[in-house]
């Protein structure tokens, strides 16, 4: 165990390959199915939308596939990111020796979280192919932020439809897009005929995720020259961000250390899969033994309170059914600030490992996730995401339980991304003003 605060690898360092954990799980995951018919959808059903490599990566049966090096040069502008020892926090909290805390740190890539891990490489990919505009939706705009950087990168057009609530409520994420080239469209819209179809039926809708979800896969299925991509909850989402955990058992490495848990929180679960999965890979491979935590909001328990069964990933119906956990595509969680958290659904991947017992979830309360961010921003000096601030919160358990148990324990999260464009929900929080939300007693304010 060494005592440094920050384990840094040099650029040549970086993992030249991502983690499929497929060939590794437990049972086989269970295919997709049409939304209408129920039949089971291939590469054929969803090539007008997706590029074929993203495809293929979907359903491979590799165990490691290689970074490409157009990529790979794009990551080392952010990559490696910093594991740090969370020393001060340590200190704050009264921990004895044996209980640790270490965190790494997506929030130094230029959306300021994880996002642009996954968004890079599928802007490539479609580049490849020939794509030259991708269209996609946001809610609080942090996909729809890391989407625009990745277009504007490889030279590619990008349009967002941006829930209609947040387009007006959020305008920083919106200018941050529109800097980088997008196009960035309040959904309900007039542009297709799933918007104009809601706007026929509420002139005044502040639209939803699944609406803005309907427009950009009708926008990109009727032209040829565009493709969609997706932020989370796909195979190859979760695959392009275990480099996230492929660095961090190198730097965990250099620290002498092996955590005894591994935290991140879950939206759509995949900075939980991009940190989780490599460290499953090492307890298969019987060099580790850490339990891989993921952690939710009370007000939207998919992991913890879902049912474990197909079910559309959407509102409308426009995509794919899939087996995970789930509070059925209808509902619509409170109004808490960790928007990226709000989903009905899950990863199948992630929900997998659940429901096999190989990974465990916890819910929390959205206050209490603001106490461990404001703790955490007093101690370490950076300020977190509210998503991230749920994995903080859970860290912190972990080692106070520790604590009073007498243990030892080595506890590793993942920090997903800064706040730096969520202030509003400090702001309420320090004016006393945040409210927590129970799953039963959710209600139907749809507003990120
Ligand atoms: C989008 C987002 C999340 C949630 O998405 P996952 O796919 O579950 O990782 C978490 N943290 C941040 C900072 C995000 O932007």
């Amino acid at each position: 165990m060494t005592d440094k605060t920050r384990y840094q690898l040099d650029e040549s360092d970086m993992p030249t390959s991502w983690y499929n954990i497929i060939p590794d799980l437990p049972v086989a995951p269970s295919p997709p199915l049409h939304p209408k018919t129920g039949e089971p959808v291939g590469p054929a059903d969803l090539a007008p939308l997706f590029a074929t490599e993203l495809l293929k990566q979907e359903m491979s049966g590799e165990s490691f596939i290689e970074i490409p090096e157009e990529v790979q040069s794009v990551y080392r502008t952010y990559r490696p990111s910093p594991l740090i020892r969370a020393k001060a926090l340590e200190k704050v909290l009264g921990l004895p020796a044996g209980v640790k805390i270490f965190y790494k740190y997506e929030g130094v890539s230029p959306a300021g979280s994880h996002k642009p891990n996954t968004a890079i490489p599928q802007a490539f990919y479609n580049k490849q192919e020939g794509i030259k505009r991708i269209s996609t939706e946001t809610g609080a705009g942090q996909w729809g932020s890391a989407m625009s950087i990745a277009c504007a990168l490889y030279g590619m057009e990008c349009t967002v439809y941006m829930v209609g609530i947040s387009y007006d409520q959020k305008p920083y994420r919106r200018l941050l897009m529109e800097t980088y080239g997008a196009e960035v469209i309040s959904s309900p819209s007039k542009r297709t005929e799933a918007g104009r179809h809601v706007l026929g039926l509420d002139p005044d809708s502040l639209g939803s995720l699944g609406i803005a979800i309907s427009e950009a896969v009708e926008d990109a299925a009727g032209r040829d020259d565009t493709h969609y991509c997706l932020g989370s909850v796909l195979n190859h989402v979760c695959l392009h961000q275990t480099i996230i955990g492929e660095e961090a058992i190198l730097q965990m490495e250099l620290a002498q250390a092996e955590p005894d848990v591994v935290v991140a929180c879950v939206g759509g679960g995949s900075n939980f899969a991009g940190i989780a999965f490599p460290y499953y890979r090492r307890n298969t491979q019987g060099k580790s033994k850490a339990r891989l935590l993921a952690v939710e909001p009370k007000a939207c328990p998919t992991l913890t309170a879902g049912e474990y069964r197909y079910d559309l990933g959407d509102e409308a119906g426009m995509t794919p059914q899939m087996l995970m956990y789930t509070l059925g595509h209808d509902f619509v969680p409170a109004g808490i600030h960790a928007g990226g958290l709000r989903y009905h659904g899950d990863s199948p991947l992630v929900s997998l490992l659940v429901k096999e017992g190989k990974a465990e979830a916890v819910a929390v309360h959205q206050k209490a996730c603001f106490d461990a961010a404001v703790m955490f921003a007093r101690s370490e000096g950076i300020l977190p995401a509210p998503e991230s601030s749920h994995a903080i919160r859970a860290a912190i358990d972990e080692a106070l339980a520790a604590r009073e148990a007498g243990q030892d324990r080595t506890i590793l999260f993942n920090l997903s991304g800064h706040g730096h464009f969520d202030l509003t929900a400090y702001e309420a929080y320090l004016n006393g003003q945040l409210q927590d939300y129970d799953f039963a007693a959710g209600s139907m304010c749809e507003g990120e």
